[in-house]
């Protein structure tokens, strides 16, 4: 089954108004064809950025979700915000949610389960720390952040979803993994969604590397036949750059 690439952009906390306008218009004029191209500004900047990339194929994202409906929760954004806002996406569950703002798999699963109640694709991230892997346990920590988020779901609802493999000592440090490292864990949840909920949806859903994923480094990455895509942080900030990188999803 082809699956279309998809090139998401994680600006984080970073930039201003200024700086989000400039590189959602340079993002916007260069964004090549045959990737999806995913923006996931802050917030509060995410009318300026849709209004510079009017016109253009990129979609966007919110960097996170409330577990709950709008209400008294101050502080927080609902689903149903974020579509309001022109998102069709939201990441959930990023490893700087579960590490500094203590997200566990139940909460993740929550904000996964009312994005898809709002008509958002959720973009799952799931990935393991140094010590779990040195410890031999990467596919059991995925296996239970995947599980939590399966459990709580039917095949039809994962339609169009998205699970991002960001191994948590990848992000941000500058250490990728290898592209063989990256392939087997995708493979594995691959088979693990083919368990779970058929090989037909399993084959039909695109995972994406993330961590220090670089202009120089994401063809290779992206050479493996169960990797999708890619999820970038710090080299989304800069339109050439991952510019080059959605360039290299296409090949
Ligand atoms: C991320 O924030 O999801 C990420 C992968 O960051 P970086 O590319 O900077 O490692």
């Amino acid at each position: 089954m082809t699956r279309i690439p998809l090139v998401a952009g994680n600006w984080k906390m970073n930039g201003r108004r200024a700086m989000a306008a400039q590189l959602a218009a340079e993002v916007a004029a260069g964004a090549p064809a045959g990737v999806e191209v995913l923006l996931c500004p802050p917030l509060v900047y995410l009318d300026t950025v849709a209004a510079a990339a009017k016109g253009s194929p990129v979609c966007f994202a919110g960097q996170n979700v409330a577990a709950t409906s709008d209400g008294a929760f101050t502080g927080e954004v609902s689903a149903e915000m974020l579509v309001d806002a022109g998102c069709q996406y939201v990441l959930v569950g990023h490893s700087e949610r579960r590490t500094l703002f203590a997200e566990d798999n139940a909460q993740v699963a929550d904000k996964f389960c009312r994005a898809l109640e709002a008509g958002l694709r959720p973009v799952l991230c799931i990935g393991e720390t140094l010590a779990e892997r040195e410890a031999g346990r990467t596919e059991q920590v995925v296996n239970a952040q995947l599980e939590a988020v399966f459990s709580r779901i039917t095949a039809a609802q994962l339609v169009g979803a998205v699970i991002a493999y960001e191994p948590v000592w990848a992000i941000g440090t500058g250490m990728t993994a290898s592209p063989d490292q990256a392939q087997a864990v995708h493979a594995h949840i691959r088979a693990r969604l083919s368990g779970a909920f058929g090989a037909e949806l399993a084959e039909s859903l695109r995972l994406l590397y993330g961590g220090s994923v670089k202009a120089d480094n994401a063809a290779s990455l992206f050479a493996g036949a169960d990797i999708d895509g890619g999820l970038i942080g710090g080299a989304s900030l800069d339109a050439e750059t991952f510019l080059a990188i959605c360039q290299a999803a296409t090949a």
